[in-house]
């Protein structure tokens, strides 16, 4: 007998009848003989419909209130889906995050998992039910809910797959797998049947939203190989593993794009020691993520710092950034949301040049202007106007002979 995670996203249980598409492939999986624990996402939308109604009702809401508010979507899913299960005769109970024993920090909206107690969920999965968790959402120490940040239901699934020692997670979404790029962009994307950890970390904290950043980082440290495929077909979907043959033969493995970050310049700042530093204190203080940073040269004693965070959190670096700003000299924050993030990731860039030559001249072909550059072992990002971020994928994804036949 097998211990299987299946993890179904907002589209795959978008609406009743595909939530009782969803019981019958749980259903099948369990009438092979298998264990099942089924991790469910809030339907399509509702997530953003929840955050909406909470800026609806206040400028600024507490993180604590909206991580009671946006639990609520997974909520329903978890009990929907058990009930359309017992409607197939099949035995199963939902599970919250806390039942389920997924134990957080303290961080509201982006919480990290500290243990998970699956001792419950085992003992249900011994007396064969099928138990469906509420994915997304944890408990804190002092017994209040968390939320694992958007997307975290992957992170719920790769999360518990580990604590239950299954022999298999399945991650089904939408589409057939992880692609080169985002199929609804660029159209000439290929699926790819295998790849490493190390690449599917950069493609998804890149803007490849296919899976959370912290899913596949948390997978890669417990050794959860995963498979992501498509839950309205049976096709092979892509494997997510430690090491993948003939690796490095290919320089480039896909193309990423994320629209959700904003560029914040701080300007007019003193050019001494310690700036920086004050500037990325208030910042982590207030656990945002900055991803790119550039400092300009400074000119009469004077420079600017610009970087970027994610689009959620501009009103809180906002905020943070005030009361240091006088420690530095006075400053300037502007914030500028009409840009993209645009990267090429692969193993093989490791061993071959003229990665990044050949993405710059593609651009500058096409007149787009980059602004931002940042460099890792096996990724390049430029950040580009919106406008033109779709557009500049495709291209992209031309130059570095990603395009399907
Ligand atoms: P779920 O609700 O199942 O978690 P998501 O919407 O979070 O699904 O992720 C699936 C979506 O990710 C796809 O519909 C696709 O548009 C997008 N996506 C972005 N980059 C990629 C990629 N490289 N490969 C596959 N899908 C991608
Ligand atoms: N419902 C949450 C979100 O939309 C979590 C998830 O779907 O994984 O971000
Ligand atoms: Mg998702």
């Amino acid at each position: 007998m097998s211990r299987i995670v299946q993890k179904f996203g907002g589209t795959s249980v978008g609406d009743v009848e595909r939530i009782k598409k969803v019981a019958e492939r749980v259903k099948l999986t369990a009438a092979q003989g298998n264990q099942v624990v089924v991790v469910v996402s809030a339907r399509a939308g509702i997530t953003n419909e929840l955050l909406s109604r909470a800026r609806a009702v206040c400028k600024d809401p507490s993180e604590r209130e909206m991580d009671m508010l946006l639990a609520v979507g997974e909520q329903e899913t978890i009990a929907l889906t058990a009930m359309a299960l017992h409607d197939q005769g099949v035995d199963a109970v939902s599970f919250t995050g806390a039942m389920a024993g997924i134990q957080t920090d303290r961080a509201h909206t982006k919480a990290r998992i500290v243990t998970i107690d699956a001792s419950a969920v085992e003992k249900q999965l011994e007396a064969g039910k099928v138990v469906i968790v509420a994915g997304f959402q944890g408990i804190n120490e002092e017994g209040h809910i968390t939320t694992l940040g958007r997307g975290g239901s992957d992170l719920s699934a790769i999360a518990l797959a580990s604590a239950v020692k299954a022999d298999k997670c399945e991650i089904f979404t939408d589409v057939d797998g992880v692609y080169t790029a985002d199929p609804r962009i660029v159209g000439k994307a290929q699926k790819i049947n295998e790849i490493s950890y190390d690449e599917m970390l950069e493609l998804a904290s890149s803007g490849s939203k296919v899976m959370q950043p912290r899913s596949v980082e948390f997978a890669e440290k417990h050794g959860v190989l995963f498979e992501v495929r498509s839950s309205f077909n049976f096709n092979r979907g892509t494997v997510v593993k430690a090491e993948v043959p003939h690796m490095e033969k290919v320089v480039v493995r896909g193309v990423a794009v994320d629209k959700d970050q904003a560029k914040i310049i701080v300007s007019n700042i003193l050019d001494k020691p310690g700036s920086a530093a004050k500037v990325f204190r208030a910042l982590a203080d207030a656990n945002i993520v900055v991803d790119m940073i550039v400092q300009n040269v400074g000119r009469n004693g004077i420079a600017n710092l610009t970087f970027t965070v994610p689009q959620g959190d501009t009103l809180k670096a906002q905020k943070s950034l005030e009361p240091v700003l006088d420690e530095i000299g006075g400053g300037h924050v502007a914030v500028h949301e009409a840009i993209a993030k645009l990267s090429v990731v692969g193993v093989g860039m490791k061993t071959h040049s003229g990665v990044a030559a050949d993405l710059f001249k593609g651009l500058a072909d096409a007149s787009i202007n980059i602004d931002l550059i940042t460099t890792s072992e096996i990724k390049i990002s430029v950040v580009i106007e919106l406008d033109r971020a779709d557009e500049a994928a495709r291209i992209v994804h031309t130059i570095f002979g990603l395009d399907a036949e």
